[in-house]
Formats: structure tokens, C-alpha cells, sequence
């Protein structure tokens, strides 16, 4: 496919519509008028972020949690700066925000470690996982469980569940349907406005056992608690969460000996011999803002929808990208395969952000390219501490960065 350049219409109806014009094949709704994308949208929520309430109520679906990861995921805001702003909000014992700020980096960090290995089974599972295909009934919302099929519906419309949901959607189609947990994941992550490789794979593989020290499961007591009984007050299924702990506990688990599932990733040889040297920067989808210090940069800077990282995002998601890629009218925006777009932009030096993306370090691999440092939020000694000592567990992570972290 020869890349194509497109405007990105100031008018966002006129974006929304272009978006879904252009890209035909992705599948799903339209990105709500809750979820407009940007740094000016991540920078209203963060301002009215708050510590002590989302302490107390994070974990109810209706508490006030942040709604900020799609912008940490695009870097609207950087997770830098989400932190410095909670350090100066939080009050000591108020401290919940930062540390689950701190969970996505530890996820992040795992993933700088081991690269595609995050995609195989970090650890051997400690209970027995079937490996089902994803069935209908579950993404046609038909599991005739109203709670299910409502975290189902939700995730489907709008792009965005509550970690609570996250974690019952996922125990559910493993340890209760058997699903094969990176079917599952990968489903989750395409129709995700945050999905996040590292963020989504490791905290299903959380789920599953295959990182961390037993599977993650729930009752209907704990369903009908944070969902202050609003899914559970008019249901007619036979529930099958309606169980104690112990007797869920001897229902869904059977020990194994089994070892962790390793896959190996295939990558197809990259042909790019160009001998241009016209430099450009590289706007990738963990940058998006007009912040960013590569935005201040003279050299041509494109943005480029490649097939290859979105070919099954949902048509939000790249709506919601086309909302930050809006408020950066310096950027070029390019359909097509990255190499093609560099190759005729006659460049082969590209200036661009450090990632843990293994599949675009790949991609680049034959080309000329200057990473430089995502904003840091913790020190080089720390970070190169964190590095040598190995992360398996957030625990072990937290005693390193905890009291950067918090610090105020
Ligand atoms: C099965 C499963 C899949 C997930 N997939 C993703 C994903 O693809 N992308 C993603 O960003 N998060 C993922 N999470 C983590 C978490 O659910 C979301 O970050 C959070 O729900 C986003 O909503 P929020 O911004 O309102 O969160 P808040 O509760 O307001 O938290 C503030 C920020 O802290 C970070 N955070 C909070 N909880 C977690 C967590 N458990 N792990 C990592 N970071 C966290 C996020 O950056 C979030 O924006 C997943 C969790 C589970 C259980």
C-alpha cells in the first residue's frame, strides 16, 4: 500500500466522521463525548484529581478513580507528571494514588526487562489453566449473566472498564470458562482506549498465576459490595460466584505441575536499505502531546497509522488518537507501512522516544535512530538499581522507588 498523508480536521464531528471514513475496517463505536483525547482533556482530569477521596473509594465502580489512563497510555501527560501533581495533592496516609501510579510503571519496567517475553507465561501457572477459545456468547455479551454481559457491553461502547471489572471480566473467562488467558488478553487490550502491552498482558497473567503466587478469583459478596449491589439487585441468573471463598477455592482449581507456556514472537526480516538522511522525529503513540520535547524540535515530525501496531484497534481508539494528534498541528500524519512513509520522506535518521515496544525497535532496526529518555520519575541510580536487581514481584520493586515516589 502506497502511504497516503491525511488532515486531521480541527472540527472534532468532522474528525469523529473523517476517522471512521477512512478506516473502514476497524470495527466498533464511536468514541463517546466523555473520552475526547488530548493533553488539554488529560490536563482537566488531572487537575481534579483527588488523593484522599480515591482512597477511600477506588475500588467501588461508581468511587473516583482518575479515568486517566488513556492519556498516560498516549503520553498526554506523562506519568511523571501525574505523579509530581499527586505528590503535591496527597496528604501522608493518602498515599493509594501514587502507588497505583507506581503499578503502571512496574509494569513498564517489566517489560523494558523482558521485551516479548511478557507475552509467555513469566511464571509456571499454580493452578491448573484450560486453554478454551474465546467463545460468542462472551463477545456477543450472551453469557446470561447480567453482570458479565454488562462489563462485556461497556468495555464494547466506550473503550474504558473499572480495574475492579477488569479483574472479575478476567477471572471469569479463565478460571470459570476456561479461556486461554492471552486470547482473552489480547480481545481486551484491541477494543481498550488505554490498552497498554505490559499493563494488560501482565495483569491477566496476574490473574491467571502465571505472575503471582495464586490465581485471582472472586465471590458475588465481594461482586455486589463495590458495585453497591446495582448488578446483583434485580439478577434471575443462577450465580455462579454466589459461593464462599472456600468453596469457589475447591470448584475451580485443580493443581498442576504444568511449566509456563513460553511462545516464541516472530518478526519478519525488515527490508529498508534507503540512504536518505533527512532527519525526522517520530511522533509514536506513547507521545502524543504538544509538550513533548521532541515537539519543540525543528526537523519534520510525522505520525504514522501503520497496519502493522493497529490493524485491530477498535475505531475509537484511533479516533481517540486523532483527537491528541488534533492539538499537535506540526505533526504530519501518515497512512501506511513506516517504512514506506520514511522512505519517501527520504529519511532514514529518526529521532525518537525510548520504548519497551519490541515490534517498532524492530521495525527501525536497519535505520539510523536517536532514542531518547521517557521523563523520569525516579533517579539513574534507582532506575539502574531496579535493573540489576530483577522485579518479579511489586513488593520487591516498591522497596527501590517507594520513597522517591512518595516523597513531597
Ligand atoms: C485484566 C486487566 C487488564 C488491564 N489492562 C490495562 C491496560 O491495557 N492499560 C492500562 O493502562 N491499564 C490496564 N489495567 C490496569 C487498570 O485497570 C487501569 O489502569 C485502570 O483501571 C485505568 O482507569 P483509571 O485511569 O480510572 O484508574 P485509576 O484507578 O484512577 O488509577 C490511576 C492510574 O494508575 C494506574 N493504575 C491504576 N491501577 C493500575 C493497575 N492495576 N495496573 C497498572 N496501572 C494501574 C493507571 O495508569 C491509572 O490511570 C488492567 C487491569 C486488569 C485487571
Amino acid at each position: 500500500m502506497t502511504p497516503i498523508k491525511i488532515n486531521i480536521p480541527q472540527l472534532r464531528s468532522e474528525r469523529i466522521n473523517q476517522i471512521k471514513t477512512i478506516f473502514l475496517d476497524h470495527m466498533g463505536a464511536n468514541l463517546t463525548e466523555n473520552w475526547v483525547g488530548g493533553r488539554t482533556e488529560g490536563l482537566k482530569r488531572l487537575s481534579n484529581i483527588k488523593p484522599e477521596r480515591y482512597e477511600k473509594s477506588r475500588n467501588y465502580l461508581n468511587g473516583e478513580v482518575t479515568y486517566l489512563s488513556p492519556y498516560l497510555r498516549h503520553g498526554c501527560i506523562s506519568l511523571a507528571e501525574a505523579i509530581t501533581f499527586a505528590q503535591e495533592k496527597s496528604t501522608r496516609g493518602n498515599d493509594k494514588l501514587l502507588f497505583e501510579f507506581a503499578w503502571r510503571d512496574y509494569w513498564r519496567q517489566i517489560w523494558y526487562l523482558s521485551g516479548d517475553r511478557i507475552h509467555s507465561e513469566m511464571e509456571a501457572p499454580k493452578v491448573e489453566l484450560k486453554r478454551n477459545p474465546l467463545p460468542p456468547l462472551v463477545t456477543e455479551a450472551n453469557t446470561k449473566l447480567p453482570c458479565i454481559d454488562h462489563f462485556v457491553r461497556t468495555l464494547q461502547e466506550t473503550g474504558y472498564l473499572h480495574n475492579h471489572a477488569r479483574m472479575w471480566l478476567s477471572s471469569y473467562l479463565i478460571h470459570w470458562l476456561g479461556i486461554d488467558w492471552k486470547i482473552a488478553a489480547s480481545w481486551m487490550h484491541d477494543l481498550l482506549l488505554d490498552g497498554d502491552q505490559a499493563s494488560n498482558t501482565l495483569s491477566w497473567q496476574w490473574v491467571a498465576s502465571t505472575f503471582g503466587s495464586k490465581p485471582y478469583f472472586f465471590n458475588q459478596e465481594n461482586l455486589s459490595k463495590y458495585t453497591d449491589n446495582q448488578l446483583c439487585k434485580s439478577c434471575q441468573a443462577v450465580c455462579p460466584f454466589k459461593k464462599s471463598y472456600e468453596e469457589l477455592d475447591a470448584s475451580l482449581f485443580r493443581p498442576t505441575t504444568a511449566p509456563a507456556r513460553v511462545t516464541s514472537s516472530q518478526r519478519s526480516q525488515v527490508n529498508f536499505e534507503h540512504q536518505g538522511n533527512e532527519p525526522v522525529v517520530l511522533f509514536t503513540d506513547e507521545m502524543l502531546s504538544p509538550t513533548h520535547l521532541l515537539y519543540q524540535h525543528d526537523q519534520k515530525k510525522i505520525f504514522v497509522f501503520d497496519p502493522r501496531h493497529y490493524k485491530n484497534w477498535s475505531l475509537n481508539r484511533i479516533q481517540f488518537i486523532a483527537d491528541c494528534l488534533a492539538e499537535m498541528p506540526e505533526v504530519e500524519v501518515w497512512i501506511g507501512d513506516t517504512l514506506a512513509v520514511l522512505n519517501a520522506l527520504n529519511c532514514s535518521h529518526v529521532v525518537t522516544q525510548s520504548t519497551p515496544n519490541m515490534t517498532l525497535k524492530h521495525l527501525l532496526s536497519k535505520c539510523h535512530v536517536t532514542y531518547i529518555d521517557e521523563p523520569a520519575i525516579y533517579s539513574k541510580v534507582t532506575q539502574e538499581k531496579l535493573h540489576a536487581r530483577g522485579l518479579m514481584r511489586f513488593s520487591k520493586y516498591w522497596s527501590y522507588v517507594g520513597e522517591e515516589i512518595l516523597m513531597r
